[in-house]
């Protein structure tokens, strides 16, 4: 028609099209999970501008996701009565990949098929999964709100171009009419279709809606009358003991947009004060866009089960946002908006709740004797530890309990893993000390062979080995662990308490009476960049070493600040 448009993907679009057609095969029937996946979130949306538009809804106010099929037509065709899309936002979201972390994603690929799979899933199938089974996709779609004869017919083949044009509908919302390939015509099946939809999307809150089927002449055929096929009630609100781990993994999956099982995840309805439904989950491995401190965060909000909005950011502080989920509040208002949400003593009661969930459940595992809690929590930590340690100066409420969960690598710990926890330094202290000892640097390498630790290694001390960048931060802000303080071993005078050994301390007093003029010579030629020069016992095999006064910042930090043009 004369207002059809060809336009071209993204460069971005047509790689992640062809990847995902080639390296997702093998698990093809997922297409399924995320058009019912984006039904529902359209759904979501349209519940929500309608709170302050009821008109939105028109005369069909009942939200449901419809999935149907045509033998002879080969298509498959999921449609929901949703926010619906315009000609524009056709364009943008159906044309480009708009996600934070895209470029890092196709920066990682490899070219290894079952590599780049799994770099896929994690950065997120999403709608161009449809081209896996389908050669041919058509989506028409009409905003809410928008006239009849103004929806937006999308159709593409996903080899490079789609086209736009303005079609007529008649409802609001959205279909996407798959066109299957060939030998794909096992989806052509009512019985086949509902068996991916209850495994993959049982947990979807609205009605997935099928038309039912009876036998007749020994063959399966539909009948006029809809039959609902998931179970169509919000997940967290059914109690704990109806759900399986796959119903828990599944909804994971759709609210966190991950193609991964979940790490763990914590179930829990708040009663008191504030009233709340809280499910929320670990991720298996860290996003792309982790150390994006903007990134999305997300928490989905509800309040009584209606949907409120993605990435409400007030719901966990930043060293945990990472942790996905649901928070469903039985108080707050339905027209609550980011701004109330900053300033709402309720949200910080939330807020609270939620972070001592996810820190007592990080506990549980880490302070488990079984195995495969020791593996989880290695994984967790590999993933997510050195976000987790920001919270030490962010968190002043849960400084000890986060302090507890870190790990660090150290002289007696298992290479440059971080395993050491700071009660397992406590509990292999010796005789006589009294301090945690550290050191920090810029590398595990740098740190493991810092001079500073000679006199410790003579003396049999562990000493914990820092090289996170955060770290610095870490020990700014915790000075102490269970009544044992920690210090620095390349500051100051390093005082080694009981541990010294008076003979070792007289012949270094000595020593510093005997080479009083080399002192003041070494200290002359050194002129103003450093503050003084002694002799130390500490140093066993190198002649000298740099240290930095108590109370001035260490070496590294000073680094690192330079680093950062400070
Ligand atoms: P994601 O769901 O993670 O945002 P997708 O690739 O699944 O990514 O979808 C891309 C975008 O296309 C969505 O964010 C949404 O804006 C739009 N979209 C997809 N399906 C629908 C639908 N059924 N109704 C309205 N918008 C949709
Ligand atoms: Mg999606």
């Amino acid at each position: 028609t004369a207002n059809r448009e060809t336009l071209g993907f993204q460069t971005e679009v047509k790689q992640l099209l062809h990847l995902m057609i080639h390296s997702l095969y093998s698990n093809k029937e997922i297409f399924l999970r995320e058009l019912v996946s984006n039904a529902s979130d359209a759904c979501d949306k349209l519940r929500f501008e309608a709170l302050n538009n009821a008109a939105l809804y028109g005369d069909d106010s009942e939200l449901k996701i419809r999935v149907a099929f045509d033998k002879a037509a080969r298509t498959v065709t999921i449609s929901d009565n949703g926010i619906g899309l315009s000609r524009d936002e056709a364009v943008a979201h159906l044309g480009t990949i708009a996600k934070s972390g895209t470029k890092e994603f196709f920066s990682a690929l490899t070219g290894d098929q079952a590599k780049d799979a799994h770099l896929i899933g994690q950065f997120g199938v999403g709608f161009y999964s449809s081209f896996i089974v389908a050669d041919k996709v058509t989506v028409i779609s009409r905003r809410a709100g928008i006239e009849s004869n103004q929806a937006v017919r999308w159709e593409s083949a996903g080899e490079g171009e789609y086209t736009v044009e303005m079609v007529e509908k008649a409802g609001r919302g959205t279909d996407v009419i798959l066109h299957l390939r060939d030998g794909e015509d096992d989806f052509l099946g009512g019985w086949k279709l509902k068996s991916i939809i209850r495994k993959y999307s049982d947990h979807i809150t609205l009605p997935i809606v099928m038309k039912k089927e009876e036998w007749k002449d020994g063959e399966q055929v539909e009948t006029d009358e809809d039959e609902t096929v998931n179970q169509a009630n919000a997940l967290w609100v059914r109690s704990k003991s109806d759900i399986t781990d796959e119903q828990y993994t599944e909804f994971y999956k759709h609210v966190a947009h991950d193609f991964e099982d979940p790490l763990c995840w914590t179930h829990a309805r708040v009663e008191g004060k504030q009233e709340y439904t809280q499910l929320l989950y670990i991720p298996a491995r860290a996003p792309f866009d982790m150390w994006d401190r903007n990134a999305r965060h997300g928490i989905k909000l509800y309040v009584r089960r209606v949907f409120i909005m993605d990435d409400a950011e007030q719901l966990m502080p930043l060293y945990l946002r990472f942790v996905r989920g649901v928070v469903d509040s039985a108080d707050l208002p339905l027209n609550v908006s980011r701004e109330i949400l900053q300033q709402s003593k309720d949200i910080d009661n939330i807020r609270s709740g939620c972070t001592r969930k996810v820190l007592s459940m990080l506990e549980g595992i880490a302070n488990s004797d079984e195995a495969a809690d020791k593996e989880k929590y290695a994984k967790f930590w590999e993933a997510f530890g050195a976000v987790l340690k920001e919270g030490v100066g962010e968190d002043h409420a849960n400084k000890d309990k986060i302090a507890g969960l870190i790990r660090f690598a150290s002289t007696q710990g298992d290479g440059d893993k971080q395993v050491v926890s700071l009660a397992d330094y406590i509990a292999r202290m010796k005789d006589g000390q009294e301090k945690i000892y550290y050191v920090t640097a810029d590398s595990f390498n740098a740190a493991k062979n810092s001079p500073h630790l000679e006199i410790f290694k003579k003396k049999g001390i562990e000493v914990l080995l820092l090289s996170d960048r955060v770290d610095e931060w870490v020990v700014g802000h915790l000075t102490e662990f269970e009544g044992k303080q920690l210090q620095s071993v390349a500051k100051g005078g390093l005082d080694l308490g009981k541990l010294e050994d008076e003979a070792e301390k007289q012949e270094a007093e000595k020593a510093a009476d005997e080479y009083k003029e080399l002192l003041e010579k070494v200290k002359t030629a050194l002129g103003d960049r450093v503050k003084d020069v002694r002799v130390t016992y500490r140093l066993t095999d190198s002649p000298s070493c740099l240290v930095s006064d108590e109370h001035d910042p260490s070496g590294n930090l000073a680094r690192l600040l330079k680093a950062a043009g400070q």
